[in-house]
């Protein structure tokens, strides 16, 4: 591990604190602080300044409208955002640039990339994932939504389900099986479908904190162009494994960040109920420091990695199983300060179903009793705690491998055995 930065990306940290200090208004103290209305409105024009500035899809080359920053710039890139408490981007940037923009940089065609890539940057196509279905999530090869080709188009049945931000979004990346009659890992097919049509459907599922943030999806004789498969018919598995690969990169960088200004904001919550003198209380916030500090070492670790241009180890399941329970003990922790109020917690709720409020947030119970609920989904998504655990067992500890189940086609599999 490595936690020095070389001087130029000093340099580039002192061009992007420049460019914040000439956009951000005097006594900003990040996003949250803003009213929701307000705050999105705000979004909006800061979304237009990443792009206008080559930074929203930052590493993509200039080319395709991006700042083609190296590893290191990247990761000070992200820092600083997060440290200003600024967005990196809108809700559908994640899966449109940070996802299937970076996939198809690696595995599109020419065609692809020249006609997608400026449409997410500009905001006219907003991008949600297609993987996850009522009998294939930690399984995800057991998908079984149908795609068929008819002329010179896909159609598509079937059913996703968890699809967040499919309530914003007008496009969806879809697994689909396209042969059953070959093992479930081949016959699968990456396929980007428009969501502006008859045959596609998008249901709210109601969450925990009343929002729906996450939806199902159905396609019933969906339509998508027979060149909008990604990677090659049929083998649209390693294209989807290369996709999670970005799904899990980004939060070593910035997670070790937002839960620091998090934890911050809950020592001054303790302060103000007057709990700090507390030993039990000093106790888990002594322990939730430390936590918070070995976490922005294990990112250390991940982003020494990242930067010399190896490829991800096991020490992402690491860092993903060590920040989603961190943030169910903090989040029970700050319950516990409210006490009673968190039972009919006013104020603000979070403005984001992932990870920490936003920077700057007021103190509101809504809004830790909001995180401390959403927190509960941060061990399931981007892989369980448990899957993570397997992996560990595997790579790391060299336990023995899961039994590998039953042997044959996708629709063998289907019957009872
Ligand atoms: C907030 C949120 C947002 C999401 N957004 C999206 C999205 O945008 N698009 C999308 O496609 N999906 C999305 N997902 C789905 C997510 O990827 C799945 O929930 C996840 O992969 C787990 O799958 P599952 O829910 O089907 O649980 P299952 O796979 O059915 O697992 C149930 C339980 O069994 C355990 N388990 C399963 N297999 C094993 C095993 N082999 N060994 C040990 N334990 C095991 C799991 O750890 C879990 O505890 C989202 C999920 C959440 C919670």
């Amino acid at each position: 591990m490595d936690p020095s930065y070389p001087p130029a990306a000093e340099r580039y940290r002192e061009e992007i604190r420049a460019l914040l200090r000439s956009h951000l208004p005097a006594g900003w103290s990040g996003i949250g602080a803003l009213p929701p209305e307000e705050a999105r409105r705000w979004a909006g024009e800061w979304r237009q300044v990443l792009a206008a500035n080559g930074l929203l899809a930052a590493a993509w080359p200039a080319e395709y409208g991006g700042a083609g920053l190296t590893a290191v710039e990247q990761v000070v890139l992200a820092e600083e955002l997060a440290r200003a408490g600024v967005p990196a981007g809108a809700p559908n940037d994640a899966f449109g640039i940070q996802m299937v923009g970076n996939t198809l940089l690696r595995w599109g065609t020419e065609d692809q990339k020249r006609y997608f890539l400026p449409r997410i940057l500009s905001g006219e196509h907003r991008w949600c994932q297609g993987y996850s279905e009522p009998g294939a999530g930690s399984d995800l090869a057991n998908l079984s939504t149908r795609a068929v080709l008819d002329g010179d188009e896909w159609v598509l049945n079937g059913q996703k389900v968890w699809t967040s931000a499919a309530q914003s979004a007008n496009w969806i990346f879809v697994l689909a099986r396209t042969d059953p009659d070959v093992p479930k890992h081949q016959g699968i097919t990456f396929l980007l479908v428009p969501m502006e049509q008859p045959g596609v459907e998008v249901r709210p599922i109601r969450m925990l904190t009343g929002a729906s943030e996450f939806n199902e999806t159905f396609f019933t004789d969906a339509r998508t162009d027979a060149a909008n498969v990604v990677g090659g018919v049929d083998r649209g598995w390693a294209v989807a494994m290369t996709l999670l690969g970005f799904e899990r990169g980004e939060a070593a960088a910035t997670n070790p960040i937002l839960f620091r200004a998090e934890l911050d904001r809950l020592v001054g919550l303790a302060r103000r109920r007057g709990r700090t003198a507390d030993p039990l209380v000093r106790q888990r916030l002594a322990d939730a420091h430390a936590r918070v500090e070995i976490m922005r070492y294990l990112g250390l670790r991940s982003l020494t990695r990242f930067v010399a241009g190896e490829a991800p180890g096991p020490e992402g399941s690491v860092f993903k199983v060590y920040w989603s329970e961190y943030h169910q003990l903090v989040t029970e922790l700050a319950v516990d300060l409210l006490g009673a109020d968190a039972t009919e917690p006013a104020g603000r709720w979070p403005t984001t179903a992932f990870g920490t409020d936003d920077v700057g947030a007021p103190d509101d119970p809504a809004s830790w009793v909001g995180t401390f609920l959403n927190a509960r989904a941060g061990t399931i998504y981007a892989g369980t705690s448990q899957i993570q655990r397997n992996i560990l067992g595997e790579l790391v500890l060299g336990l023995p491998k899961e039994p590998a189940g039953r042997r044959g086609t996708w629709r063998e599999l289907q019957q009872a055995p």
